[in-house]
């Protein structure tokens, strides 16, 4: 199993504290500490630009914010947490009593310790985020006349929307689709569980690149305008691809769980069970909805793409989510580093999902004269009845150019990673070929 708990955690803890939202400078610095680890290209897509039915928003900067009593004392600050502002908040200073400022507040009745996360990037408004507990330690010494001056120095003007995206060639072009969203504030398994998991597995794919199958578009966004932007920005690409994982909320305290693609037969889903019955992790099982994360955008009609996601404590599912609890204390660094060897495991499996097509379909091969006739006979493959003659005489009778490498190895009952090994060495025979119409 990979080990990366020590640089996970590392890169938590600098996340964690970055005011992110859809657009704006933490966007960049999270990108920026994430090219420490991988080669992203970071690319801008200016406000105002048409991506389908939407529009890419003005950019949002926040600088600082607080709310001080008439003694001229701080009772909300956001540099104690950024989640104290609703994001996309219009810039505003002025003097407000306490009647009127109620309007504005936002806290959570039953999570009375938690600060709510609040955003309102389509209608300009302002407001403020705090616990309950807050709430009620101001609320039961006031009358509603008492006067606050408030603060929220922020901009919101034209600039840009910024993702990340790195693409990694392996020997085919068929790409998957990795994706994750960098729009959330200080919380962890909402967001940047998903962003972290994606780090190293790209690192890791990054490593053994030269014996990759598939290609791989690994991309960070903002979660939907920026997902809608990205596809709008590379539509013949997006549309070439058929299969993606949007990691998201996959570093919790809680179960494991996935999210099926839109198409429930589609081998990923498969493969996600697959992957969690050899680790012998019960999980929960989600089926396709139209709400969730970014497959949304992804497997809509123009697009189509199965798009399918592993959980550890899904989203709206855990008492934490989209509040202040979603923190250090929720997502821990050896928890999310066996979510990303979950990941590295279905992805090998992904990656071997390919096509052969036996060039010799006239007859049976004389394996002798290849050399591919076992030295010795009666050898039998780890965790299987069959030989490894019977295995090469299998493969050779179903790949037909339209059966996958995991389609014979289910019906073989033989480990796609073995079938894999010994696919290679047929082809080096040149016996058979890889075909691209998986
Ligand atoms: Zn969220």
């Amino acid at each position: 199993m990979i080990d990366y708990t020590n640089e996970i955690d590392t890169l938590l803890k600098r996340l964690y504290p970055i005011t992110r939202s859809i657009t704006g400078n933490g966007n960049r610095e999270t990108l920026k500490i994430l090219q420490e680890h991988i080669p992203l290209k970071i690319i801008e897509y200016p406000t105002g630009q048409e991506v389908y039915d939407w529009t890419i928003p003005k950019e949002w900067n926040i600088k600082d914010a607080w709310i001080k009593n008439s003694k001229g004392e701080k009772v909300i600050d956001f540099k104690n947490s950024n989640l104290h502002i609703v994001s996309y908040s219009i810039p505003i200073h002025k003097k407000i009593k306490w009647s009127e400022l109620k309007n504005h507040l936002h806290y959570l009745e039953d999570l009375p310790e938690a600060i709510p996360y609040r955003t309102s990037y389509y209608n300009e408004t302002w407001g403020f985020c705090l616990s309950y507990s807050q709430f009620l330690n101001l609320d039961s010494k006031l009358n509603g006349d008492e006067e606050f001056e408030i603060c929220i120095d922020s901009k919101l003007e034209n600039g840009s929307l910024t993702i990340g995206e790195l693409l990694i060639e392996g020997k085919s072009k068929k790409e998957y689709l990795l994706s994750s969203y960098i729009c959330h504030p200080s919380m962890l398994n909402d967001s940047m569980s998903g962003v972290i998991a994606s780090t190293f597995i790209a690192k890791e794919l990054l490593r053994d690149k030269k014996n990759l199958e598939h290609s791989y578009r690994i991309v960070f966004v903002p979660e939907t305008i920026g997902a809608i932007a990205y596809c709008a920005n590379n539509e013949k690409a997006m549309k070439s691809i058929k299969n993606g994982l949007v990691l998201t909320t996959c570093g919790g305290l809680g179960q494991y769980g996935y999210k099926q693609s839109w198409q429930k037969e589609n081998f990923i889903n498969e493969m996600i069970e697959d992957v969690f019955e050899e680790n012998n992790i019960d999980f929960i099982t989600y089926p396709f909805d139209i709400h969730g994360s970014d497959e949304r955008q992804y497997s809509s009609q123009g697009f189509k793409i199965n798009c399918a996601t592993i959980s550890k404590d899904r989203y709206y599912e855990y008492k934490e989510y989209h509040t202040s609890l979603d923190n250090l204390h929720f997502v821990k660094a050896e928890n999310l580093n066996k979510t990303v060897d979950l990941y590295l495991q279905l992805i090998s499996k992904m990656d071997k999902n390919i096509i052969y097509k036996n060039l010799q379909p006239n007859c049976e091969v004389m394996l002798s004269k290849h050399d591919l006739y076992p030295k010795t006979g009666g050898a039998i493959l780890p965790n299987s009845t069959l030989s490894v003659l019977d295995l090469i005489l299998w493969s050779l009778f179903y790949m037909d150019g339209k059966t996958t490498l995991y389609e014979i190895a289910k019906k073989l009952d033989v480990d796609l990673e073995v079938l894999y090994k010994e696919a290679l060495k047929i082809e080096e025979k040149n016996i058979i070929k890889k075909v691209m119409n998986e």
